[in-house]
């Protein structure tokens, strides 16, 4: 049997990384394992898009430079199901960085901050009191599940996995673009409604490319997976502008959406990012969320050792609970492909609005009273006509 460890984060994504950096920004002595199946730099199916407020969040791990040698994309294009446009700079530029060199990136920072990495899958996990034995042989006094979608440790911990219903599933891959391509296209569609196709171009001449939808209309259509999600991206690309080659690379994941969100953990384990099911229901981002609770879960750990669950649930409550009931009611709003499409449309014209659609997709913004009115009249008023 290994020592004890402070602290065991298993999965090196995101939400693992930040976790593991947290937890020695806090308690430089203390001991942490991060544990992943994977040897990095490894890939992972993503957009790739790093939004400007999860670079705030690396900013407080101690990186701020972390994304300094990739172009920023300062602006987005938005296209609703029922046609209605907005293309506009945002606020604070976003980046496009592939995970294969983000992940690794944060890894080696945890690495060189004193973090223990391991290649190790985990297995089995039991309770013990006061800490928590791993595959029979690593001891933690507290854990932080961050392995992903699929979270293994979820399961063994006994909470279910994410409802179908509160499930999406998407493809990326990779297509030539021109150089100076700087515009993160995301196109609507009104087939399978939410469900949307992507172009973020890496500033290499390189875009990553995708198509996504909630996981049961893909098993609506009765047709296997990779059928539906290569054929609908294949069919829509014409649309994302400027691709100029076939797609490579193609690889699917599931998105697990927050307005399914679990309890975040039992006993001296906590789940973040994916694990979580900490992915904005609307847009379908997760980096920011992930840095976020796995830097959260660090901070219940380090600074509240007697019952980490408790302080971890007040400083998600805090940090996102406004944000997440909104989430909650502008997915069940959105339903309807013509809440969107008036959202969009006042977007368009009002730079505020647009601001703050952004903050809310992508960040932990919420929609004050005034502008939740002005949406609902217009698609009201579209509606009557
Ligand atoms: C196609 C697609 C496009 C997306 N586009 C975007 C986007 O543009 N922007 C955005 O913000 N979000 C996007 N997302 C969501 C984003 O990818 C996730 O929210 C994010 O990766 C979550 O980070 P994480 O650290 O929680 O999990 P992950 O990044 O999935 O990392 C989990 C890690 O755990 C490891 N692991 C799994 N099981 C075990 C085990 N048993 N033992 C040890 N290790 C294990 C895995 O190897 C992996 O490294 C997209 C998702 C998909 C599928």
């Amino acid at each position: 049997m290994d020592d004890v460890w402070d602290l065991v984060v298993v999965g090196a994504g995101p939400a693992g990384s930040a976790a593991a950096l947290r937890a020695r920004q806090l308690a430089p002595g203390c001991r942490v394992l991060l544990l992943d199946r994977a040897a990095f730099p490894r890939d992972k199916a993503c957009g790739d898009g790093i939004a400007a407020h999860a670079r705030q969040e690396l900013a407080l791990l101690g990186l701020p430079d972390v994304l300094d040698d990739h172009r920023p994309t300062p602006r987005l294009s938005v296209t609703s199901p029922g046609g209605a446009h907005v293309s506009a700079v945002v606020a604070r530029p976003n980046h496009v960085v592939p995970r294969r060199v983000f992940d690794a990136r944060l890894v080696e920072a945890a690495r060189a901050r004193g973090v223990e990495v391991r290649r190790h899958r985990v297995r089995t996990l039991t309770a013990l009191g006061e800490h928590v034995l791993i595959d029979g042989h690593l001891v933690a006094r507290a854990v932080v599940a961050a392995d992903g979608a699929n979270s293994a440790v979820r399961r063994l911990i006994g909470v279910p996995p994410s409802p179908d219903r509160h499930t999406a599933i998407a493809v990326r891959g990779y297509a030539d673009v021109p150089p100076a391509d700087d515009v993160q296209v995301i196109v609507m569609q009104s087939e399978a409604w939410p469900a949307y196709a992507w172009s973020f171009p890496v500033g290499d001449g390189t875009a990553n490319v995708g198509y996504g939808l909630l996981l049961p209309a893909l098993r609506q259509t009765g047709l296997p997976g990779r059928e539906v999600l290569h054929g609908r991206l294949a069919r829509l690309l014409p649309l994302l502008g400027g691709i100029s080659s076939p797609v490579r690379d193609l690889r699917a994941h599931h998105l697990p959406l927050s307005s399914g969100r679990p309890a975040p953990g039992a006993g001296r384990v906590l789940l973040a990012g994916d694990a979580a099911n900490l992915v904005n229901p609307l847009t379908g981002e997760g980096i920011y969320y992930a840095l976020l609770s796995g830097r959260l879960a660090a901070e219940a750990v380090i600074d509240s050792p007697g019952d980490p669950l408790r302080a971890y649930r007040r400083g998600l409550r805090r940090a996102l609970g406004r944000h997440l009931r909104t989430t909650d009611v502008l997915a069940l709003a959105a339903r309807s492909p013509g809440f969107i499409d008036a959202a969009i449309a006042v977007a368009a014209r009002r730079t505020e609005v647009f601001d703050l659609l952004v903050d809310v997709g992508l960040g932990a913004g919420t929609v004050p009273p005034r502008l939740a009115a002005a949406v609902a009249s217009r698609w009201l008023r579209d509606a009557i006509r």
